[in-house]
């Protein structure tokens, strides 16, 4: 067999990583700026992390989903599907009810699902994840979405729309399940098995099926929005209020539903056109209750979570790439056997301040050149015994071709100009001459 990733999984190469890291500096700035503080915890937990937060109703979809294993001392442990039940597992361990309130967290790194791969969808991803817990206030909702879209705009995604329900409170939600059974009953054999199996279990979760026979059936029914107690809708209208005031642009979107039961009142996605089926970036709601369900205090929460690869995906779309990373400023050449130390060790010097690569055996003047060249670097530096007998090294920049020689003494400050294509002239303008 030829060794190769698994599938659903991918390598990110050093010409992928300018995208990522961007994601995740623009995520850190914004989020930051509004006292969200990174936390990360680890990629696995115990099974029971996961299985405690999904709750009895999840359907067996969800639970499939994860790779759940026993490692060789016999406990079973999960690798993270998504990040809320480790934060807040984080949160109840270490306390952090008593950390001034709301305590805002936001995470990002690898989550595994066993899914059905394609476009979109892999079994392993990436998330940047966002918790804020200890508020019930409709403000923190609308905080939470609205710093969404500011990750979004900051990336350069300024179409990607926010899509604003809400499953209720436990009450409505119980309700409107009630509604469905009612509602499916008679024709409860004709569903698809996983929508009956939903039906059975978490019935709000057959607002998700994609089936045209099961849509044929559902779409007709009301929402859950149309089913929401006073309280939930009054906290509906005040979150839709402060999005509003803010010029933050949302659809109300009357049958989003989250995949997971621990969700109460807002629930919310956010898309992009163009990213094929999969165009959900992310979503989120609010889970009052789940931190208690965790063994912890009852303290409400609300958070979100987009997939990395469908963000520069989008972004991708809209050609909003990140620039390259830069290639050394400068590149030395050994032109004889001595001169392998010598550029070593004046690399090694000069890397304490600049990007500095150097040839690891002697070459031609030309050779070396197109060495530095595919490098990628601003300036090639070319040492042999006439330059070490001088002192000095031959700096070539290489998009205008201008060589000049200058001392060793002055290198650094020579590259520490702000334009050393000229300055390198400036040092020592005598010796300027065309290889
Ligand atoms: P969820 O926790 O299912 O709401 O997922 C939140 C976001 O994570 C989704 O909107 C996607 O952007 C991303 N995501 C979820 N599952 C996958 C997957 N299997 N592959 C890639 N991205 C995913």
């Amino acid at each position: 067999m030829r060794l190769q990733a698994v599938k659903g999984t991918a390598d990110r190469l050093p010409t992928d990583q300018p995208s990522w890291r961007r994601v995740h500096d623009v995520a850190r700035r914004v989020l930051e700026r509004a006292g969200v503080r990174e936390l990360t915890t680890p990629v696995f937990e115990f099974a029971e992390v996961f299985e405690r937060s999904v709750g009895e109703a999840a359907d067996l979809v969800v639970q499939k989903e994860m790779y759940t294993f026993d490692d060789r001392g016999g406990r079973r442990l999960t690798l993270r599907p998504e990040f809320t039940a480790g934060v807040l597992r984080a949160y109840v361990e270490h306390g952090m009810h008593t950390w001034p309130a709301p305590v805002k967290l936001w995470s990002h790194g690898p989550a595994f699902r066993a899914e059905n791969v394609q476009r979109g969808r892999f079994r392993q991803f990436h998330q940047v994840n966002l918790e804020v817990v200890g508020s019930a206030e409709p403000v923190a909702d609308a905080e939470a979405i609205a710093l969404f879209v500011d990750v979004l705009r900051a990336l350069g995604l300024e179409h990607a729309t926010v899509a604003l329900g809400s499953v209720g409170d436990p009450e409505d939600r119980q309700r409107y399940n009630a509604y469905l059974r009612e509602a499916l009953a008679p024709r409860a054999q004709e569903l698809t098995p996983t929508s009956q199996e939903r039906l059975r279990l978490n019935p709000m979760r057959l607002l998700d099926a994609k089936d045209p026979g099961d849509r044929a059936l559902i779409d007709g029914l009301a929402r859950p929005l149309d089913h929401l107690g006073d309280a939930a809708r009054a906290h509906f209208d005040a979150v839709a209020a402060f999005l509003r005031d803010w010029g933050v642009p949302f659809e109300v979107d009357p049958s989003i539903v989250r995949g997971l039961d621990y969700y109460r009142r807002t629930a919310f996605e956010i898309h992009a056109d163009g990213i094929g089926a999969q165009s959900a970036l992310g979503g989120g709601g609010r889970y009052d209750g789940l931190v208690a369900q965790l063994g912890g205090p009852d303290v409400p929460g609300i958070g979100w979570a987009f997939g990395v690869e469908r963000v520069l995906d989008a972004l991708a779309q809209v050609g909003a790439a990140a620039p390259a990373d830069a290639g050394p400023r400068l590149y030395l050449v050994p032109m004889d056997e001595e001169a392998v130390a010598d550029v070593a060790r004046i690399a090694r010097a000069l890397r304490t301040r600049f990007h500095v690569e150097h040839g690891y055996t002697k070459r031609q003047p030309g050779k070396g050149l197109r060495d530095a060249d595919r490098a990628g670097a601003r300036y090639a530096g070319l040492l042999g015994a006439r330059e070490r007998a001088e002192g000095v090294v031959q700096i070539k920049h290489l998009a205008s071709g201008a060589q000049t020689s200058v001392a060793l003494t002055d290198l650094a400050a020579a590259l520490d100009r702000p334009d050393p294509a000229a300055s390198v002239g400036e040092v020592a303008p005598a010796a300027t001459q065309e290889v």
